[in-house]
């Protein structure tokens, strides 16, 4: 079975002007309901319980975990320009840290595999002490943390495909060896919040685990794809993570306001099917998504139904769009980056 958590409370988080909205979850819902996956046999939908707001601690101050508390009872404050936190934020942003740290149970259980949490609001901004980017808990790193705290993993892995670098998730266990943090983003000196670059491979026990792969300006699908095969994978394979958990951003589709990159929907259709088989070879296909960025509302119920479609059985999606991978950006730089990033990681672990 796989399983899709969803809660209300999801909806009523909102930022004025902003748009990270409910709108997100609703064509995401949209586009799965006249997809028929909500029928399908394989798929459950779960709600989760709040988590106590002290188990927070385990990744954030008091002081964060305070001020989210207060402004939303006192409704509308504007703590960035862009992280608004409004009455519902602070029960919803609990609801989100419960939301994915449940996919990741149900997906441990005997007999399952995938879970989606399709959560607001979105989490790996959230470093320690401070909320940024739309994120005010961090809900992967949460979970993460929970997983080798509650001894149901000994090592894990976070993959991040948005387009956007996770800080929050970096800044968290940067110096920590049994969480794995693989990125692939856009260029850090155009797209928020401006960190991500090769070099920030992590420190003390953690140096070498914090894999930071950013592409040019505009790269497609075929830029990720490459990143993907050449460094991810090999670099998991060496790891033996007992479960994925992967930041799932929609954000690098093609034209999205907030972001730099050109993906396709069928992008996300091909490195799904990856992930899965990388799942598969290494974790018993142990693999959660919790929903990140995606403001292209026109293509982004598409696109988070592409990425789900490798994990339903007898459900191929690619038969409707049209089944084209796209590229872009500038070749020198990308062939660049690599270059740097081999050479800055070879000394932790096999590589070409
Ligand atoms: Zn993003």
């Amino acid at each position: 079975m796989i399983s899709f958590i969803e809660h209300n409370m999801y909806l009523k988080h909102k930022m004025p002007n902003i748009l990270e909205s409910p709108r997100r979850l609703q064509v995401i819902k949209k586009a799965l309901t006249t997809a028929g996956i909500y029928n399908h046999p394989e798929v459950k939908v779960l709600t989760p319980e709040p988590i106590e707001e002290t188990a927070l601690k385990d990744i954030h101050s008091d002081q964060l975990i305070e001020l989210i508390k207060h402004g939303s009872m006192i409704g509308d404050v504007a703590i960035t320009a862009d992280t608004i936190i409004g009455e519902h934020t602070f029960s919803a942003a609990l609801l989100a840290v419960a939301g994915t740290k449940l996919a990741a149970e149900e997906a441990l259980k005997e007999g399952n595999t995938f879970a989606f949490a399709f959560v607001r609001p979105p989490g790996h901004h959230a470093t320690r002490t401070n909320a940024m980017g739309f994120c005010f808990f961090n809900n992967v790193a949460f979970t993460a943390n929970y997983l080798l705290k509650m001894k149901k993993a000994k090592r894990v892995m976070i993959f991040d495909f948005d387009n956007h670098y996770g800080n929050g998730t970096a800044d968290l266990f940067y110096n920590r060896s049994d969480i794995l943090k693989a990125s692939i983003h856009a260029n850090p000196n155009y797209s928020f919040p401006f960190q991500g670059r090769v070099y920030e491979i992590g420190e003390k026990d953690g140096e070498g685990y914090n894999i930071c792969i950013p592409l040019p300006l505009q790269a497609g699908d075929l830029e990720a794809l490459h990143a993907f095969d050449k460094f991810i994978v090999p670099i998991a394979r060496e790891y033996k993570p007992e479960i994925l958990l992967v930041s799932a951003g929609y954000d690098g589709l093609r034209e999205d306001p907030y972001g730099h990159l050109s993906y396709s929907t069928f992008g996300f259709q091909v490195l799904s099917e990856r992930i899965k088989k990388l799942a598969e070879e290494l974790c018993g296909g142990k693999v959660i998504y919790s929903l990140e960025g995606g403001y292209k509302f026109k293509e982004l119920g598409e696109a988070v139904l592409a990425s789900i479609s490798p994990f339903l059985k007898d459900f191929d999606y690619a038969k409707e769009p049209e089944k084209k991978l796209l590229s872009g950006g500038n070749i020198s730089e990308y062939k660049e980056t690599l270059q740097a990033l081999r050479k800055i990681l070879k000394p932790f672990w096999r590589l070409d």
